[in-house]
């Protein structure tokens, strides 16, 4: 679980609950020992400052490159996008998933909102979708499977090889569909 910002703790609490060993990350020397990772909501221009001040971003770029499964959502998804659209000056992503994301793309009177999402990988009923100053996927390359897309076809989820990202928080519910899913990702990498 990276924790150098945001809201972690309550990823933390999901992760436990299915009985993983998570536990927080903020060295390389945790990052090394992991056979997953989680990158939360909160800010992506600060967790990205943070990254390089805490000496993680490259070790986290070759663990990607290694095949380390991770989660991104909200502000961990623009971190691990190749490109982001409307980022703070000086802004880097890690490049993890060939997606382009546009941060804040519901705008202010659309901050933040819920909605009911089907999700075909999931399976029934749809998910119950939290969005908080959501990024939204932009672009999709080849070999990312596009997971969930909002009724108006913007995409909002979605998988290459061992990322997943989603721009809303399964975390803030009680249906952590997603995190098990992920959790399997992991156990079957490891
Ligand atoms: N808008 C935030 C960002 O750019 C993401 C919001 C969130 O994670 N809830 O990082």
């Amino acid at each position: 679980m990276l924790a150098l910002q945001g809201d972690f703790r309550e990823h933390l609490n999901v992760l436990r609950k299915f009985g993983a060993d998570a536990v927080p990350v903020r060295r390389p020397t945790e990052l090394a020992k992991i056979d997953g990772l989680v990158i939360p909501g909160g800010e992506s221009s600060v967790m990205d400052k943070l990254s390089r001040t805490f000496h993680l971003r490259e070790p986290l770029i070759k663990a990607i490159q290694s095949g380390l499964p991770v989660y991104g959502t909200c502000a961990g998804m623009i971190m691990l996008s190749k490109n982001i659209l409307d980022g703070i000056k000086g802004q880097q992503s890690l490049g993890a998933i060939d997606i382009n994301v546009r941060r804040n793309a519901f705008g202010s009177q659309l901050d933040s909102f819920e909605v009911d999402l089907p999700i075909p990988v999931l399976g029934e009923p749809p998910l119950h979708a939290v969005f908080i100053r959501a990024p939204v996927i932009e672009r999709v390359g080849e070999g990312v499977e596009k997971i969930a897309t909002l009724a108006d076809g913007r995409v909002v989820a979605a998988e290459q090889g061992q990322i997943l990202v989603t721009s809303f928080h399964p975390e803030m519910t009680e249906d952590h569909r997603f995190h098990k899913y992920f959790l399997e990702k992991v156990r079957k990498a490891a």
